[in-house]
């Protein structure tokens, strides 16, 4: 296992604030149990992120009424992604453990609008704020439409 693995929760991660509202974020969906945002260090065009409003390191904490609210989101969240960016291919991944090169240890599901072959790299470049908030508003607009 590596030596950044992490299995205790810790309440000042990067998500933890976000949902504490300690920390800006381009917003597309909430309700009871989930957050969705966009990813600040996307992978491909239109990638998010969606997080279970529950304390959870990786899947092995994830409670199953939270698993089954993250994977509704996901669904709602990706028909967006296939509206608003209009393409079929939508990756769902999610990492368990630094080992697995999980960095954000609050459970978290990623949705990019990408293919397998041209998957660019993760958390590397940082996307322009203003173009993260136009297509946040655009999923939201095609989630509550
Ligand atoms: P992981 O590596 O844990 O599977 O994914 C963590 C993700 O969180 C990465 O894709 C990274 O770009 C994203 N991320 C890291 N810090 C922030 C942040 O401050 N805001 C947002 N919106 N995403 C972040």
């Amino acid at each position: 296992m590596s030596q950044n693995n992490q299995t205790q929760y810790d309440d000042n991660n990067i998500f933890a604030k976000m949902l504490k509202g300690d920390i800006p974020y381009h917003k597309v969906y909430e309700d009871d149990k989930t957050l969705a945002f966009m990813d600040i260090m996307p992978q491909a065009k239109g990638h998010v992120l969606v997080i279970p409003k529950q304390k959870a390191v990786d899947l092995a904490d994830l409670e199953p009424e939270y698993a089954a609210a993250v994977l509704m989101t996901s669904k709602k969240v990706m028909a967006a992604q296939r509206q608003v960016f209009e393409r079929e291919g939508v990756i769902q991944m999610q990492l368990n453990g630094a080992q697995a090169g999980q960095t954000v240890f609050h459970y978290h599901v990623h949705l990019v609008p990408s293919s397998i072959h041209e998957l660019g790299r993760h958390a590397v470049t940082q996307a322009d704020n203003a173009e993260l908030a136009v297509q946040a508003e655009q999923l939201a607009a095609a989630i509550y439409a």
